[in-house]
């Protein structure tokens, strides 16, 4: 199957009206195009690797770039050393994730870039979308309000929702299981920050304290005793950290409750590093626990998180292939909406048509980054998230239309459209909800209280920046 996404000059936000530019009738115009794995070789430190190496889980792992060296290792001269010196500077003083970028994601980066010179080639790194989130630089960052004034570690309270650790028990019938705090890549924007990854010199990060083996348990336990509980998110960090026989083990023991209608399993390393899901005895592994949950009625499906149309590659489509084909109900895509990666009409469509054309990937939610520290670079107002839900209506089918979403503090995910009174000058937007988070089963008020959300301040009006300014 060939998709191919031609791109247009729209402008950055999209076209209004009925007729383009150039006499264009759509304002965003459908073509197809053919998945390509870019060629690794260009990069020099690359340029001996093999296919079989490449498609190695074990060769992707183990050369991972985390560290400035690293890269250099992989890009030699391509790169400036300016480059080099503010990746380090974020990475000293700035960043909440430790870096940790599978050679299947880098390659991914400049997929097309002629490197002519180190000028020009790192002109287009910097200004690469998946550069922009898994290698963030200190230039990226504002220096106005880098960090919103309402912003919080753990800005979901993931943690004041554990009931049992690692188990965040937030809407009525659906559960978060944590199972790890370790991805096989760290994402820029991630918002379990508070947790996931190495500790930076930015942040000290929360641990576990309990073993494995009985956080485990004593989730398990939760669920056994819960049954309201029918939708299991099992998630970390990433479920491609886990070793295989562990996390079926745990998955094995999930199914034998009635209670468990759904489960999903959360992994950005679908994508990210495909090699891993392609693995023969993850394959094997996959279809055993799929005949499984089928045996007993429950659906199992992959959630990945792919934030731009170059991720989705001929191996990502072959790893979607090898999970549907091992009786996995379905693959879909929980994208993060971010300022300099995604945030326009144009690119969400190419991206989903590329997910679901050519991948087999059903687009599902598009998240509004969190309001963790130093993220507002990456933010986008509410009013934007939902100018982006209107231009993305009517192209796709519907049930493969991503609805963009605003996970608010203390309530969960609300389509953006759902707010109660939105104060656009100072960017404060009202939300109420209809459950009780584990955190209120005692709280009467609950249900009548209004919730804030906060867009990012320089997006605001000079008299709402301004005010934030005073009362910050
Ligand atoms: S894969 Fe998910 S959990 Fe891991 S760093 Fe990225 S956003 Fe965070």
């Amino acid at each position: 199957m060939t998709i191919s996404v031609e791109r247009r000059d729209a402008t950055q936000h999209g076209q209004h009206g009925n007729q383009g530019p150039a006499g264009r009738v759509q304002p965003y115009e459908y073509s197809r195009r053919e998945l390509v794995e870019p060629d690794w070789t260009r990069f020099p430190g690359w340029a001996s690797v093999t296919a079989a190496e490449w498609e190695s889980a074990q060769w992707q792992r183990a050369h991972c770039v985390k560290n400035v060296d690293q890269l250099r290792a992989v890009m030699g001269d391509l790169l400036d050393d300016a480059f080099y010196d503010d990746l380090v500077r974020d990475q000293r003083g700035t960043a909440t994730m430790s870096m940790l970028v599978p050679p299947q994601m880098l390659n991914t980066m400049v997929p097309t870039a002629e490197p002519s010179g180190p000028g020009s080639f790192t002109e287009a790194f910097y200004a690469d979308p998946i550069r922009r989130y898994m290698v963030p630089v200190h230039s990226d960052r504002r220096t106005d309000w880098p960090t919103h004034p309402r912003a919080s570690r753990d800005s979901l309270h993931e943690h004041e929702m554990w009931v049992a650790e690692g188990l965040t028990h937030r809407y009525p019938t659906k559960v978060l299981a944590e199972l790890l705090s370790t991805c096989p890549q760290y994402c820029g924007h991630c918002t379990r920050m508070d947790l996931v990854g190495n500790s930076t010199p930015a942040v000290e990060k929360l641990r576990f304290d309990l073993k494995p083996a009985d956080r485990l348990s004593s989730m398990m336990g939760y669920l056994q005793t819960h049954p309201e509980v029918r939708d299991v998110v099992v998630s970390g960090g990433d479920v491609a950290n886990l070793p295989w026989a562990r996390l079926e083990a745990f998955l094995s023991r999930l199914l034998e409750l009635d209670n468990v209608r759904d489960v999903r399993l959360a992994t950005k390393a679908f994508a990210a590093l495909p090699q891993h899901w392609l693995q023969p005895e993850v394959v094997e592994g996959l279809g055993r626990v799929a005949t499984l949950a089928r045996s007993r009625g429950v659906s199992l499906a992959i959630h990945t998180h792919v934030n731009h149309a170059n991720t989705v590659t001929p191996l990502v489509a072959k790893a979607t292939a090898a999970a549907l084909e091992a009786g996995v109900r379905d693959v879909r895509n929980q994208g993060v909406l971010l300022g300099g990666v995604n945030a326009d009409g144009d690119t969400l469509l190419d991206l989903c048509f590329a997910l679901l054309d050519g991948a087999q990937i059903m687009p599902y939610y598009f998240y509004m980054c969190d309001m963790i520290p130093a993220s507002e670079h990456w933010r986008v107002s509410v009013d934007e998230a939902q100018r982006l839900q209107h231009d993305i209506m009517g192209y796709l089918p519907g049930f493969a239309t991503p609805r963009i979403v605003c996970d608010v503090p203390y309530v969960g995910k609300r389509w953006v459209h759902q707010l109660e009174e939105y104060d656009r000058e100072r960017g404060i937007s009202y939300w109420t909800k209809n459950y009780r988070t584990s955190l209120e089963h005692a709280d009467a008020e609950a249900l009548d209280r209004r919730y804030e959300y906060y867009d990012p301040i320089h997006t605001l009006p000079a008299a709402g920046q301004e005010w934030w300014a005073a009362h910050a």
